[in-house]
């Protein structure tokens, strides 16, 4: 049963979400060569982890790009069962996924107000995170006209130079906000270096967000994303707005991670052949065995979201509980793995080779692929079969 479908069915029975402790959705588990899961009280976990270190601050959610690739309709259902109220995403279109699932939730859209775009946010009851006058003279007069008062949070550059109002426009429209009909709801920063706590910038922006915050005084107030969290109760504010770290990749970089893991990828061996010392493996045959060798063919490649780089980098996968190293260059549909190493008749056509998971976290496979974790996640494949556990 889809989510959709299980989720009106309960509302017909006006009962509590009877929630199966695995769902699956996507082609069958015979028909692929994948199988993604992910798990949901993992997610929660990390959710509730979050909560109780910023408390008495509010941890909202941050969902956008399909929830780091775990499914935003899932996710968002697994956090407001465990009461998050508060929801982020990117545009309008992932807005409404949210709303869909979670009819009474506030949801924040990042990216702001597209020219004319002004009623959808009405239409899904979302709130745009104003980035400029103009997106603000916009909405301003959108409100006015329909008499529309959903709220919408001003969004503060304070030294990310990407979305939001100059220091000086903050300050200036300050004074001017009661009077604005609609209602501002939240106030915002971004910081550019929280995933290192020694970075200059850090302190820069939270004492600018903190001298601006004062102007606004008795409208919520957010700064913090993931790794914002770590850096201290300065950050915490009324509001944090974790993304990566609820999908277990690590807020504090260099140390332990603090979150469960909740991204588990698994593929198919499809054959497993014997090649002789000197014979090479893979497109550029960029590896050569230095003995003779056993290869494990696995089938999921860069069109899975297992990035062409990692070919190049020492990575490894886990068969029947040992690290495989992965041989040669990343195919689009297929991977190989030297599992010579192993026992005889360990690897088998048929078996599963765990590529992310069983220790292997999404912020050593992103290392290996010379990337981070959130590119490792929104790059997840649509071919998985997706086994969701709650
Ligand atoms: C993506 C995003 C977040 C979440 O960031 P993480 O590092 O994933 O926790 C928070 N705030 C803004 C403005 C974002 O764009």
């Amino acid at each position: 049963m889809s989510l959709r479908e299980r989720k009106s069915k309960t509302d017909k029975e006006g009962a509590a979400p009877p929630v199966p402790a695995v769902t699956q959705v996507g082609p069958p588990e015979a028909e692929v060569g994948g199988i993604l899961s992910i798990d949901l009280s993992a997610i929660e976990a990390n959710w509730r982890a979050l909560t109780s270190r910023v408390s008495p601050a509010e941890c909202s959610a941050v969902v956008k790009a399909d929830a780091y690739g775990c499914g935003i309709a899932p996710v968002v259902q697994a956090l407001s069962n465990a009461r998050c109220k508060t929801f982020f995403v990117a545009q309008v279109a992932e807005a409404r996924d949210v709303r869909a699932v979670a009819p009474e939730a506030v949801i924040y859209v990042l990216n702001g107000i597209s020219p004319g775009a002004a009623s959808t946010f009405a239409d899904a009851t979302a709130r745009p995170v104003i980035g400029s006058l103009a997106e603000l003279a916009e909405w301003d007069a959108f409100c006015r006209a329909n008499d529309w008062r959903g709220g919408a949070a001003l969004h503060f550059d304070t030294g990310m130079n990407r979305l939001g109002l100059t220091a000086e426009e903050a300050v200036a429209l300050s004074s001017r906000t009661k009077n604005l009909d609609h209602g501002i709801t939240l106030v915002m920063s971004h910081l550019a270096c929280a995933d290192d706590p020694d970075h200059p910038l850090n302190d820069r922006q939270i004492q600018q967000f903190r001298d601006l915050r004062l102007m606004y005084r008795g409208i919520t107030a957010s700064l913090a994303n993931s790794s914002g969290i770590f850096l201290g109760p300065t950050t915490h504010c009324d509001l944090v707005r974790p993304g990566v770290a609820l999908y277990g990749a690590n807020p504090t970089p260099g140390t332990d991670n603090p979150m469960r893991p909740v991204v588990e990828l698994k593929g198919r061996i499809v054959q497993v052949r014997s090649i002789a010392r000197g014979a090479s493996v893979g497109y550029g045959a960029t590896w050569t065995a230095s003995r003779p060798a056993k290869i494990a063919i696995v089938s999921i490649g860069y069109a899975d979201g297992y990035l062409r780089a990692i070919g190049a980098s020492g990575a490894a996968a886990i068969v029947a509980g040992r690290r495989c190293p992965i041989a040669g260059r990343i195919s689009m549909d297929l991977l190989a793995l030297d599992v010579t190493e192993l026992p005889d008749n360990v690897a088998r056509r048929g078996d599963f080779a765990t590529l992310l998971g069983e220790g292997i976290g999404v912020d050593e496979l992103a290392g290996w692929g010379g990337t981070i974790s959130y590119e490792v996640l929104t790059r997840l494949g649509s071919r998985y079969a997706r086994v969701y556990r709650s």
